[in-house]
């Protein structure tokens, strides 16, 4: 894997920056502001995406701030522009969701993803604007996909691994019914400036034991573990080198003013002294098919380039990662040409020891 891809498998869109929620961990950096993305912003994006959604699969992800404080009347004039080639999804944090966010997911078949992180006691941090818990919304959100018989995917921020923990999750999520579920170790990230470093030990308990839940009842498709396993295999089969895509995905992220931040939509907001605001280009100005041909030339881009092939020289998970994302090295290196961070160590490194721990734990034993 070297280099950037030109054309990516899907483009991350921002209808607004607000969210009516403010959790304690969030990234966001105007989050409490409604700056909304006028269809002008999608039309451009579409000129790009509608062709490649007709020569293969191609995704629009809607995520904010929270996407459907955009409003219905708005992000259908957003949804407009796309061809029927292309699929949508929504990373919601599912308070607003009603019958009538329902008809409107059905009507334009866009695929749910809603963020929460487990059991009420284990979902403090996601809160109201006036610091009140979240949670009896987010399940009246939830109540209402299972309503409409709507499937739907779940993240969930882990802030605290702790023995016993990746259990009760899991069985969590299998009653909520959601189909596909992702889990994230807390980030230090954006705005959002609290320590990610954790017990290295702790960790790779929480990951082991989540793959011996899921292997007690694998009913729900566990994004980070599955992919691991996948690597092992290839691993075994001498096929490792072919796991990874010959160029890293660019991952677009339109912003609302219609900036274009590849590889890291956490970057999307910030500036630096030294790489200003992170943006390839403006799909106002440049077609977004062109900012990505040139993506490369932009100089952060650069240096994180330098940076992936550092960890390919130095790191034994690097056919695993890839080389980990931008705005980790960034947000915690202060640059993006060094190597590990914390979060590669906890969703990246301790991800495949826990894996194989718990394979050391429940092998066979030699006939
Ligand atoms: S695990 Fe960390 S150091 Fe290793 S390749 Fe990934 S980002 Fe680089």
């Amino acid at each position: 894997m070297r280099g950037i891809a030109a054309v990516p498998s899907y483009v991350v869109m921002q209808p607004t920056t607000l969210c009516n929620l403010d959790c304690v961990y969030c990234y966001l950096p105007l989050r409490a502001a409604d700056r909304r993305m006028p269809p002008t912003v999608a039309e451009a994006v579409a000129a790009s995406v509608n062709p490649w959604a007709a020569s293969g699969r191609f995704s629009v992800v809607w995520h904010g701030g929270e996407p459907l404080a955009a409003g219905r009347e708005h992000l259908a004039a957003l949804l407009a522009p796309f061809g029927p080639a292309v699929e949508h999804h929504v990373q919601t944090n599912a308070t607003l969701i009603d019958d009538a966010w329902c008809a409107f997911f059905a009507e334009h078949g866009i695929r749910v993803s809603v963020s929460v992180d487990g059991p009420r006691a284990r979902n403090g941090e996601r809160v109201t604007r006036g610091g009140r818990p979240a949670y009896d919304r987010i399940l009246a959100g939830v109540a209402a996909l299972r309503r409409h018989g709507l499937p739907f995917s779940a993240l969930a921020v882990v802030s605290r691994p702790e023995p016993g923990l990746a259990t009760e999750l899991y069985d969590y999520f299998l009653d909520l019914g959601c189909d596909v579920l992702g889990i994230n170790i807390e980030e230090t990230e954006g705005v959002n400036t609290r320590t990610n470093a954790r017990d290295a030990a702790a960790v790779t308990g929480f990951w082991a034991e989540l793959v011996g839940a899921w292997r007690r009842d694998p009913r729900i498709h566990l994004r980070e573990i599955e992919w691991s396993l996948r690597y092992a295999g290839a691993v075994l089969a001498g096929t490792a080198d072919d796991l990874l895509p010959r160029r890293l995905d660019p991952i677009p992220t339109v912003s609302h003013d219609g900036s274009v931040v590849v590889l890291s939509p956490e970057l999307a907001g910030f500036t630096d002294p030294r790489y200003g605001d992170f943006s390839s280009g403006n799909v106002l100005t440049t077609p977004l098919a062109e900012i990505l041909t040139g993506a490369g030339r932009t100089p952060w881009v650069g240096e994180f380039l330098t940076g992936v092939e550092a960890c390919r020289s130095s790191c034994p998970y690097f056919g695993f990662c890839g080389g980990g994302h931008a705005a980790n090295r960034y947000f915690e290196l202060g640059r993006f040409d060094g190597t590990e961070t914390e979060h590669c160590r906890n969703s990246k490194i301790r991800l495949l020891e826990g894996v194989l721990e718990h394979a050391r734990d429940h092998e066979s034993p030699a006939a």
